[in-house]
């Protein structure tokens, strides 16, 4: 059994005096779960020393290079020298801002595990995908081309976060997310054999709220949540934390 994650994205959310809401998710009963915020990079290092071990703290993205000329990028090196333990690769924002492709974001992947990273490798279809009856395909053709060759299992996330469910307050169906999800456990299996694939967790995001997350998380395969909105504010982070 894969050990639950509850993850929250902060996106381009975050000043310092925003870390009182960390602070308030540290303060919480310990839960059943792993739990994981993924800040700003500039909140990285403070969120950190904030959080004293008590979540993980992740960053949103990070360079294929270990080091180099380019402005304004961060590398694995870096977010783990803040103290990071995971990163978001291929979230759907950064595919669309930053024309990010499955080759790019399996390159970032392959960095961050070098540097010792937990890489959470985003991937879902858009609602033409879907409403075309592409989804299967497009969500496996994601994996397989963003999951580098030779990445290590045991460092890998995956989120499932249907394109058009990511702040819409849409979301698809118990049966289309059980459909999704047990499908990219088969992809993983093809790839990694039965037995890792199992220990990979698979996340769902995409409006996911303290409403909806216990019906959710109930769901085969789906083994914990990526969180957009509702992570920013400590109470409803925490119900949903208490529903895994
Ligand atoms: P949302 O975002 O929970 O605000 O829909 C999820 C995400 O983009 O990771």
């Amino acid at each position: 059994m894969t050990r639950k994650l509850a993850a929250g994205n902060w996106k381009m959310h975050g000043l310092k005096a925003d870390l009182a809401e960390l602070a308030a998710i540290c303060a919480a009963p310990q839960p059943g779960c792993d739990v994981l915020l993924c800040l700003p990079a500039t909140l990285v290092h403070r969120g950190v020393c904030a959080a004293e071990g008590r979540i993980a703290i992740g960053g949103q993205d990070c360079h294929a290079a270990p080091q180099g000329a380019h402005t304004g990028d961060i590398s694995a090196a870096m977010l783990v020298d803040a103290g990071a333990s995971h990163v978001i690769l291929g979230h759907s924002e950064r595919r669309a801002d930053h024309a990010e492709t499955d080759a790019m974001v399996a390159e970032k992947a392959r960095a961050a595990q070098a540097a010792g990273l937990m890489a959470i490798v985003c991937l879902g279809e858009t609602l033409a995908e879907r409403e075309a009856g592409h989804t299967l395909a497009v969500v496996g053709r994601q994996l397989a081309a963003s999951v580098p060759e030779g990445a290590d299992p045991a460092r890998l996330v995956v989120a499932y976060e249907p394109v058009w469910a990511i702040g819409s307050g849409r979301t698809p169906t118990e049966a289309q997310i059980a459909e999704v999800h047990s499908a990219l456990r088969e992809g993983l299996a093809r790839r990694f054999g039965t037995g890792a694939a199992e220990q990979v967790p698979l996340l769902y995001g995409g409006s996911v709220k303290p409403a909806n997350a216990a019906a959710i998380f109930a769901l085969p395969h789906v083994d914990g949540a990526l969180v957009g909105g509702a992570s920013l504010k400590a109470a409803d982070f925490l119900a949903i934390v208490a529903a895994l």
